[in-house]
């Protein structure tokens, strides 16, 4: 049968694998690629605009929505609620756009349950000691930070590993190359062909 839905992608990995670069690079490169757009109860940045960068809004909204059960999943981080709001996705997928979006391990986990024909794709580091020489590498954060960061990476990857579902793993040891084999990957599922 055809199907002439969108397709999904979620994309997870632990900080410092190479993802947000891997997107940017990805949404460049196939622009009929549609970002999924998050609901916060955060206050915008300077220069964040609503209904592009997120859909901000009130406590009280996010609440009712959430009642309503309006998100895909959803997570408090750092004192604010976040969400994937089902109808974005929906409307989306239903002009048979696709889309693509950046979900931790356990929010993937979520999702899965209301969007099981997602695909995942996992982004590791090459191992936990190259991680740690990236993170170093960075600059950006200090040591305190760079240890966090660590642990939450070996347990996002324990997790993942053991209570994951993603249909492709891909490591990135070197950033050009897993640039192309994401590329491809993406393409060919879009085009409807298994496999890389
Ligand atoms: P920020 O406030 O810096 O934009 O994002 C803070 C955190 O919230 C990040 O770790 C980001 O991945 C997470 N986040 C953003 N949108 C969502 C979402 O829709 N669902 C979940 N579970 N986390 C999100």
């Amino acid at each position: 049968m055809t199907e002439n839905k969108g397709k999904i992608f979620v994309f997870s990995a632990p900080s410092g694998a190479g993802k947000t670069t891997i997107l940017k690079f990805l949404k460049e490169s196939i622009p009929e690629l549609v970002y999924s757009i998050s609901a916060t109860t955060r206050k915008p940045r300077k220069g964040e605009i609503d209904k592009h960068h997120y859909f901000f809004m009130s406590e009280k909204e996010f609440l009712d929505r959430k009642e309503k059960n309006e998100f895909a999943e959803w997570a408090f981080v750092h004192g604010n609620y976040y969400g994937t709001p089902k109808s974005f996705i929906d409307n989306t997928i239903n002009k048979g756009l696709h889309i693509i979006m950046d979900i931790d391990v356990f929010g993937k986990k979520q999702f899965d349950k209301v969007y099981p024909e997602a695909v995942g794709i996992l982004i590791l580091p090459p191992g936990l000691k190259e991680l740690e020489k990236r993170l170093r590498g960075r600059n950006s954060d200090d040591e305190e930070t760079i240890l966090l960061r660590l642990e939450n990476a070996r347990k996002e990857m324990e997790f993942a590993r053991k209570e994951g579902k993603y249909e492709y793993t891909i490591v990135n040891d070197n950033l050009g190359k897993t640039k192309c084999r994401v590329e491809s990957l993406v393409k060919s599922i879009i085009q409807n062909r298994t496999g890389e």
